[in-house]
């Protein structure tokens, strides 16, 4: 007997309904459409995935129905590895078309796109994967003229699926297709990712209207203070975007906030202007991040610069514990990573702060901490997260070596303790200089009946011992020669600066 026709399409991060080349092109079909998102064990049960990158997938979805409930049509979800879900879906339905977007993910997310790409061949099903921003598939060469492109594709119209159409046409499959599936695994996955609305407090939550409502919110009035306060731990919650878990999943596309935030630039004054200039370079820089990621996805796992293999490194459980528990005795360290366990956001500089202390004070291999960190992102992007967090261990060979001095950081960034005491609750009584000097002057009487450890390393000490050998090798003919292959793979037009 024949089997019925079928469109597919397949949400991975682009979890939204406009600017969706995907939706647009299986719209145009004008054939049956099954919408899906899949939850796949293998991918699950991976070491960067936490329950609140699952929460806040499921809130987006949710909230991505509730928009199309008017349109006749639905995004369905299956607790199932990708190709058995194809394997099922192909015995029942003649697969015309599968569209997705093109995701630059971990490495089990490519091998699982490797899988069904081969399924697709094999049935003759064709597979047709959509850019997400200006991230091209299979660049292995340089990136002369980068910008430019990237500034071009930014501004080119946006793809608006055509929902009366499937609308009027009754497009869209609105029963679940029942699968074959091991009960025990979604057991398994409930029970180790539970989910209840609202669950997690003081995390950002998915879906179309907060991502609408923090991007209207930010260029109505909140980036007025942008480049003052991005590098304050507790000021950028406020003034930076707060975008990128959106971002992250794709409840809006780069190019929709590209166009508004230009929209919006035209109007502004000068200072304006160049407020939204420095949020415009970010968002460049992120897909300036993701195509090193998806040009060479190896850096999940491996130095970005080979020669920093030889470094030798000690694992020290007590010393990860206390930096995973924000505990280390160095307050900006530890109330960064315990608002970040709480909340599932902090700004770059306090991110890279981190990354630095683990690496070269605590001199522990970058990747006894990626994943952790991975886990704690609520935004977490592969492309970004990995070249982010060697840039920061300094692995990579091209950049200043950065060992942030914790002490420093404390009086440029949060000099009145605000952020340290809201985290830090042991250090609420304690006085603002005795703060600044924590673990440097010996402690006072009341200091020692704190409930708040002394510094785990001492600084100094740690410092030197990182920089010595970090400036050694940076200058060593290994990194250099390295560093020539990465220039040509990698490097952007120098001479334009601006990625406006
Ligand atoms: C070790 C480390 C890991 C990181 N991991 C991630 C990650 O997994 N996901 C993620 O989105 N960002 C990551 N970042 C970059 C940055 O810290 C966050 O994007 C930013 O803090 C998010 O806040 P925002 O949306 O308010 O940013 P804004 O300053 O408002 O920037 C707007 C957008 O631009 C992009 N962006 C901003 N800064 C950078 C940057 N330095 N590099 C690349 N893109 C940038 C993000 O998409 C962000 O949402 C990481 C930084 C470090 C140091």
């Amino acid at each position: 007997m024949a089997r019925p026709k079928l469109v597919l399409i397949w949400l991975k991060r682009d979890l939204r309904i406009s600017d969706h080349p995907a939706f647009t092109a299986a719209i145009q079909t004008k054939l049956p459409i099954y919408a899906f998102y899949l939850f796949e064990p293998d991918l699950l049960i991976q070491p960067d995935v936490d329950l609140r990158h699952v929460r806040f997938i499921k809130e987006s979805l949710m909230s991505i129905n509730q928009y199309l409930l008017s349109f006749r049509a639905i995004v369905h979800t299956h607790t199932c590895n990708a190709i058995d879900f194809f394997h099922q879906i192909n015995e029942r339905y003649e697969i015309q078309n599968l569209f997705s977007h093109q995701e630059t993910g971990n490495s089990e997310s490519y091998k699982r796109d490797r899988k069904v790409s081969a399924f697709c061949k094999d049935n003759g099903i064709i597979w047709k994967e959509f850019k997400p921003s200006y991230i091209m598939r299979g660049l292995k060469s340089g990136r002369m003229g980068w910008k430019d492109k990237w500034k071009s594709w930014m501004q080119e119209a946006t793809s608006e699926p055509e929902w009366n159409l499937a609308k009027e046409r009754n497009l869209f499959l609105r029963s679940a297709i029942p699968l074959n599936l091991n009960p025990e695994v979604k057991l398994v996955l409930n029970n180790k990712f539970p989910f209840k609305k609202n669950q997690l407090h003081n995390f950002q939550i998915g879906g179309l209207e907060e991502s609408e409502n923090t991007v209207a919110s930010f260029l109505g009035s909140r980036y007025k203070k942008y480049s003052g306060c991005i590098s304050k731990p507790e000021e950028s919650r406020t003034h930076c975007s707060r975008l990128s878990p959106y971002l992250a999943f794709g409840a809006i596309s780069a190019k929709q906030v590209y166009q508004r935030t230009y929209s919006t630039r035209t109007n502004l004054s000068y200072s304006g202007k160049k407020q939204l200039d420095r949020f415009l370079s970010r968002l460049a820089w992120r897909d300036h991040m993701i195509q090193k990621f998806e040009s060479e996805c190896r850096i999940e796992f491996e130095n970005f610069n080979l020669a920093y293999d030889t470094v030798h490194h000690l694992r020290k459980e007590n010393f990860i514990q206390a930096w995973q528990e924000g505990r280390t005795g160095y307050p900006l360290i530890d109330a960064s990573m315990r608002c970040l366990l709480s909340t599932g956001y902090l700004n770059f500089r306090m991110r890279a702060m981190l990354v630095s202390f683990l690496t070269m004070i605590l001199w522990q291999d970058w990747r006894w901490g990626v994943h952790f960190l991975a886990r704690q992102f609520l935004d977490y992007e592969p492309g970004i997260h990995y070249f982010q967090f060697q840039m920061q261990a300094s692995t990579v060979g091209n950049h200043q070596i950065r060992i942030y001095n914790p002490y420093k950081q404390i009086m440029d960034n949060d000099p009145n303790c605000y952020f340290i005491k809201q985290w830090i609750p042991e250090l609420r009584k304690t006085s603002i200089p005795d703060i600044h000097t924590w673990g440097i002057e010996s402690p006072g009487l009341f200091s020692t009946k704190i409930d708040y450890p002394q510094p785990i390393v001492d600084f100094k000490t740690s410092y030197n011992h990182a920089r010595d050998i970090m400036f050694t090798y940076q200058s060593s003919p290994e990194v250099q020669k390295n560093l020539n292959k990465i220039r040509k793979m990698h490097i952007v037009d120098r001479r334009k600066q601006s990625f406006r």
